[in-house]
């Protein structure tokens, strides 16, 4: 089962790279969407195994920090926080195939963003798909 990306995810996405510390709200305000739709987005990203991808950027306390900050937005903070922990020994799915990648990804950067596939052709697939919406996504932010 794979979901598409569309350009709320690879928005979200960015903007969580740049500053994994705000919160849904601050996202919402600054992508232009709900901040429940952020809250949703947010999620599935995660059960998709995309948002863990940057988790090493992160480091624990600074995501405790964001979750405090959203947690109007979240009913238990602390059952969030436990679920990114086991995340982080998910392994890294194809964004293209959503296949697991058992090796070294193939990595795309996207601006600040790094995209991680399970082959060259993933990634090259994945560039052709996206790469348009992505441009224009980073032209309509700055
Ligand atoms: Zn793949």
């Amino acid at each position: 089962m794979s979901f598409p990306l569309d350009e709320t995810d690879i928005a979200i996405l960015e903007t969580l790279i740049k500053d994994g510390r705000k919160s849904f709200r601050q996202i919402a305000k600054e992508i232009k969407v709900s901040t429940p739709t952020v809250k949703i987005r947010y999620e599935r990203l995660f059960s998709m195994g995309i948002i863990k991808s940057i988790s090493p950027i992160l480091d624990m306390k600074k995501l405790g920090a964001k979750m405090d900050l959203s947690k109007s937005s979240i009913k238990s903070p602390r059952k969030t926080i436990k679920k990114i922990d086991s995340n982080l020994h998910v392994k890294i799915k194809c964004d293209y195939c959503d296949r697991k990648i058992s090796e070294k990804p193939s990595i795309l950067k996207v601006g600040d963003i790094q995209r991680f596939f399970c082959c060259p052709s993933c990634r090259v697939l994945f560039q052709d798909k996206y790469q348009r919406r992505i441009k224009a996504l980073m032209n309509s932010q700055k």
